[in-house]
């Protein structure tokens, strides 16, 4: 039964005919068309005539973004979920008020909104080769494999199974390995620089990294295996406790999706099994527990300044100096947390210091860091 639900999945049915959550066909189970971003979260922000500004859906308004999902997932599954985040996060102080949501279902709801994201962008072809015998898509072939996890995921949920991941070493007795399939951080933002909005969603199907931030809680999550919590967790340790500005938690969402892209090629491969003690599907990555998949030799300093820019605003060439040097608003030069400059006086303090650059369109304070985290391993 479930190993069928497996292959199911990797056969990624067409959207419109079949929910992009369960599976099930709309010729036999209701459905209807659904905001991909929940109504309460549009309406928390005023999000509903304001443009998207993620790669896929560049000009499109978020009110428009929608999909057909039956309704058992969207009133039932997944309802239940929403009903139970949606005071959480708009109370006001969402950090604080989520304390008693696990990681977990933290990540089948961002999951879920990315997936859909993903789906929907899967589905329209590519207006510049609509001309071809066979048009492209927005997300291009090569890379919707890749994306199939997070389907993988949501279909597990959906149909009330779990969904776990275990290294490659560890099939024997999965039930004692077995882990949670991805990476999630929490941080709690700084709300004070009202230059700022105070919602941002941020995705890349390649690496599946997803960073959402409302008010004063920030999530980034990569749908990775466990992978980045397991070898990366350490370098982004500095930051605990501290509130993040904006512009910073853009910088470590770009930072740690960079991350996935120095991978060993085994890692971003898994084959799936059906167990059935656990009532689970799990992930076996093509990686041992005990290998640190992330290999200094695919570090390339233009890419991560690329993505670091992009996330930020910047330009690559304020991120990566002529001199090789990086350029941060994470830390300072001994690796500790560096709080962002807001105020006058902050400001002031930072001009006032010479290790300290402040310009950029923002007027973000930045530092050159001699050793990226990425070398360092300090940050
Ligand atoms: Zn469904």
């Amino acid at each position: 039964m479930s190993l069928r639900m497996i292959r199911d999945v990797l056969k990624a049915r067409e959207v419109l005919t079949h929910c992009s959550l369960c599976g099930r066909a709309f010729a036999r189970f209701p459905s209807d068309e659904e905001h991909i971003f929940p109504r309460w979260l549009q309406h928390h922000h005023e999000l509903w005539n304001r443009k998207l500004n993620i790669p896929n859906f560049l000009g499109k308004r978020y009110k428009t973004v929608k999909i057909t999902i039956c309704q058992r997932c969207n009133g039932t599954t997944f309802g239940a979920l929403e009903t139970r985040l949606a005071p959480l996060l708009t109370n006001g102080d969402p950090f604080t008020s989520i304390v008693t949501v696990c990681d977990a279902e933290l990540a089948v709801w961002l999951g879920k909104i990315f997936w859909l994201l993903i789906r929907k962008s899967h589905s329209v072809i590519d207006y510049r080769t609509r001309g071809l015998p066979k048009p492209g898509r927005i997300i291009p072939d090569e890379l919707f494999p890749g994306t199939l996890y997070l389907g993988m995921m949501q279909r597990a949920f959906a149909t009330g199974k779990g969904f776990e991941s275990c290294f490659n070493n560890d099939l024997l007795i999965p039930e004692l390995f077995c882990g949670a399939p991805f990476s999630l951080y929490r941080f709690r933002i700084d709300t004070r620089d009202n230059r700022f909005e105070a919602f941002d969603f941020m995705d890349n199907p390649a690496t599946l990294g997803v960073a959402f931030r409302s008010d004063n809680l920030g999530i980034i999550c990569i749908f990775d295996g466990g992978l980045h919590r397991r070898f990366r967790q350490h370098w982004y340790e500095f930051l605990a406790g501290h509130a993040l500005h904006p512009l910073q938690f853009a910088e470590v969402a770009a930072r740690i999706i960079y991350d996935q892209t120095v991978l060993h090629e085994d890692a971003t491969r898994v084959t799936y099994y059906w167990n059935k003690a656990l009532n689970a599907i799990v992930s076996q990555m093509h990686t041992p527990r005990y290998f640190n998949p992330y290999l200094e030799v695919h570090h390339d300093p233009k890419r991560q300044a690329d993505l670091i820019a992009r996330f930020t605003f910047n330009d690559p060439s304020w991120i990566l100096r002529p001199d090789g040097s990086m350029v941060t608003c994470l830390h300072d030069l001994n690796g500790d947390f560096l709080r962002f400059a807001v105020t006058d006086e902050e400001l002031a303090a930072a001009r006032a210091d010479p290790n300290q650059i402040v310009f950029g369109p923002m007027n973000s304070d930045w530092r050159v860091s001699e050793h990226g985290p990425s070398s360092s391993g300090s940050a």
